[in-house]
């Protein structure tokens, strides 16, 4: 914010700023509409079945399509209007429109024709405007360590946030593959049963334990074995940590956690909605936990995986490399001895000390082959 403003100008900069953050709020939401027609256009290769079937329902992604678009065209005329650089203001503007040249007000529900892959990207656009609706306040109100939010490589983020969310079938398809075609035979319908008679709320937390031990262990070898150190050290080499940033994961390095994790899941055989549940609660807390926000959580710090307890996984001070593996409970960490959180201290820095790998997403793609 300029000090030295005309007393004129004072109150248009006190509300819209300098018309950066307009601009940017009107390019992300202008470019989500767009995106957004297109799985209404396309919705056989744009969406997936399961995010119809479970997330949205199409009045309230109609009318999310249209608030974007008006909140789109507001905001980019109030950075063009505030702004003297005019790209972010026209990117918004230009994309709204395109948006409603495409039919953004005609769109009308429709049967969709199953189709064996396609991309999700309403995932993506839905999981992106509501992370930033709840984190960027969140980390401005309770900043751990002053940080803007559009930091250093939030692009490079950025892009890992967009291709995990748009490849969600194919780690599915993915991982039914495994547990079904090449893991059929290890289900036991007996103990199947016994887990799908237990009370919900006790399968969701067995879900959690056994998700997080499978998890760790496997988290474990990341940081042991040096092949698969190099694929994970790609999580590592984030020297700024908020709710983007735990995004930065090397795509065979989600596929094989996320087939380590889900696929004992399946074959114990918790119910759909205990596993419903838990893809819930770790879609938050995978976020949360890398979140740039300083809550302290009292002694509940010792029973569930805090932001403090995974920023200390992500320190680059090497007394605590190879520490807090877990992402639910820091039991697991306990029983593996790989437990290490100080009571009140957070780490003054992060990233990957010894031989740290390049910077953008398509060196670091290449990297762990090299
Ligand atoms: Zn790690
Ligand atoms: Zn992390």
């Amino acid at each position: 914010m300029n000090n030295n403003l005309p007393e004129s100008n004072a109150g248009r900069y006190f509300i819209f700023g300098e018309g950066r953050i307009s601009g940017y709020i009107a390019t992300l939401l202008g470019v989500s509409a767009l995106l957004g027609v297109l799985c209404f256009r396309y919705p056989e290769y744009l969406t997936t079945a399961e995010m119809r079937a479970n997330l949205y329902s199409f009045e309230f992604v109609r009318n999310l399509l249209w608030g974007a678009i008006f909140v789109a065209f507001l905001l980019g005329i109030v950075s063009y209007i505030l702004n003297p650089e005019k790209k972010l203001a026209l990117a918004g503007v230009t994309s709204a429109f395109i948006a409603v040249l495409l039919g953004a007000f005609q769109v009308q529900e429709r049967a969709v024709n199953p189709t064996h892959i396609s991309f999700g990207v309403d995932w993506f656009v839905l999981a992106l405007i509501f992370s930033m609706l709840i984190f960027i306040p969140l980390e401005k109100a309770f900043a751990q360590k002053p940080l803007q939010v559009l930091r250093p490589h939030w692009r490079t983020d950025l892009v890992y946030f967009f291709i995990s969310h748009l490849l969600i079938q194919f780690y599915l398809l993915f991982t039914n593959y495994i547990h079904q075609d090449l893991l059929g035979w290890a289900q036991i319908q007996s103990v199947q049963q016994f887990a799908k008679a237990l009370p919900t709320v006790v399968q969701i937390f067995c879900c959690v334990l056994v998700a997080d031990f499978f998890q760790a262990v496997t988290h474990k070898w990341y940081h042991e074995v040096s092949w698969l150190w190099k694929f994970h050290a790609i999580h590592h080499s984030s020297e700024h940590l908020d709710w983007l940033a735990g995004s930065r994961t090397h795509f065979v390095e989600s596929l094989l956690t996320r087939t380590a994790v889900v696929v004992p899941l399946y074959l114990v055989g918790f119910s759909v909605e205990a596993l419903n549940v838990y893809v819930v609660i770790i879609g938050v807390q995978a976020v949360f936990v890398h979140a740039n926000v300083n809550w302290d959580f009292g002694f509940l710090k010792y029973l569930i995986v805090t932001p403090q307890y995974h920023h200390w996984h992500h320190s680059d001070d090497p007394q605590y490399a190879n520490t807090n593996y877990a992402v639910h409970l820091p039991v697991i960490d306990m029983l593996l001895g790989t437990f290490k959180l100080p009571s009140t201290m957070w780490p003054t820095s992060y990233g990957v000390f010894d031989s740290p790998p390049p910077d953008g997403f398509t060196k670091q793609l290449v990297y762990p082959f090299k």
